[in-house]
């Protein structure tokens, strides 16, 4: 049989690669994002009271009422939006499926979509697959801000769609109340659907605040949001999440969300909508990762990699610049098997492989999972 990939260049991803790499080198691995931690007792009980209810049947296809109304009290407490729980959310089955959801729902034949690089990996195989082309525009270096010119310049008839991830993976970055404005002086009063990647929205540090598309009303109305549970709770294999968006864009999104899951794990949605009504369980997350995010900085001072400034997320970027002129991939690699320490390298983010001598480790783990790894750190 002769298969004609739809995806031709697609392989395993890197956060598969890495960890893989890791487990098989016996290496601390910072690599791939997710906690070493277990989520909260209380969560794990209130999943085990569900299952044993005997909620254990189809949940509702947009998920649970219970689910999807914490979901619109959250965002309302958080940006001051307003969701109609029963026309405008959706649970999925994480946010990598809210994405592609959403991209299926959106993109035709030749459609464009425009996309920031570094650039999380779900996003153009999506838009591909479905028949769009991504049109990359790159974040300013060293400061990964959205060069808003650019964009302005790659705007076309054929454009559908803009992507934006704010806190953004993999630079660590967040958006600005003046790039709300930019955005919605270029989208406002054309065909152009912002779809709002939010996966880390309670992880905003020092003081600042996440902007989330949803408190400016313009782009509100012309926004699919994705998000994830599996950040906020520590839940990232549960693989849950949600989307928010004005009505007329989420019926074109369940028309799709019905026949890509129909709907997602039912006890666990119950247990989340019970877990989340103490408003500490993600308003404290911030603080949490701060602390992280500040311990692992304090660990490695000193050491010949030079830390770039993490406002959000749970990834800190370091330059090895003055330690190396290897490339990113190849120095990854070896610090996974000769120094026992998974990393990310930055150019895969890239569709050119740009190299910027950057890694990306995950701070999402126990103290003394750090500490391991800075001592490696502060001798390479
Ligand atoms: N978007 C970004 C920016 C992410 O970092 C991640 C994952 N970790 C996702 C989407 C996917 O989230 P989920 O695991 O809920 O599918
Ligand atoms: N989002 C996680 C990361 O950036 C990985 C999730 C995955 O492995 N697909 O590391």
């Amino acid at each position: 049989m002769q298969l004609h990939s739809k995806l031709p260049n697609v392989g395993t991803t890197i956060f598969t690669t890495m960890s893989a790499l890791a487990r098989e080198h016996n290496a601390i691995n910072l690599s791939q994002g997710f906690p070493d931690f277990d989520c909260a007792p209380k969560l794990r009980e209130l999943s085990n009271y569900y299952i044993h209810q005997g909620f254990n049947q189809y949940a509702p296809m947009p998920g649970t009422v219970q689910l999807r109304e914490r979901v619109a009290e959250i965002i309302s407490q958080s940006y001051h939006a307003n969701y109609n729980a029963e026309t405008e959310i959706t649970i999925t089955a994480g946010a990598t499926q809210g994405i592609y959801t959403a991209l299926a729902a959106l993109v035709r034949n030749g459609d464009e979509v425009i996309v920031f690089e570094p650039c999380y990996d779900c996003y153009v195989p999506a838009i591909e697959a479905n028949g769009g082309t991504p049109i990359f525009s790159k974040l300013n270096f060293p400061g990964f801000s959205i060069d808003w010119e650019d964009v302005r310049k790659k705007i076309t008839p054929k454009t559908k769609a803009i992507i934006i991830n704010s806190p953004h993976n993999p630079s660590g970055t967040i958006i600005s109340a003046n790039d709300i404005k930019e955005l919605e002086k270029i989208v406002s009063e054309k065909n152009i659907v912002v779809i709002s990647d939010e996966v880390y929205e309670h992880m905003v540090f020092d003081g600042l605040q996440h902007e989330s598309v949803s408190k400016n009303s313009i782009l509100k109305n012309q926004s699919i949001i994705v998000s994830s549970f599996g950040k906020t709770v520590h839940t990232t294999g549960w693989k849950i999440g949600y989307v928010a968006a004005p009505k007329e864009l989420m019926t074109e999104f369940r028309k799709v969300h019905q026949f890509l899951v129909f709907c997602v794990n039912h006890p666990l949605q119950l247990a989340l909508a019970d877990f989340l009504s103490d408003k500490n369980n993600y308003t404290e997350l911030k603080h949490f990762y701060q602390s992280k995010r500040d311990y692992f900085l304090k660990l490695t001072q000193g050491s010949r990699l030079i830390p770039f400034k993490t406002s959000g997320t749970y990834f800190q970027l370091m330059s090895y610049k003055n330690m190396s002129d290897e490339a990113d991939t190849d120095l990854a690699i070896r610090l996974t098997k000769e120094k026992k320490l998974a990393t990310v390298p930055l150019s895969v983010f890239y569709h050119q492989k740009t190299d910027n001598k950057l890694l990306r480790f995950c701070f999402a783990k126990k103290n003394e999972t750090l500490e391991k790894a800075a001592e490696i750190i502060c001798k390479l």
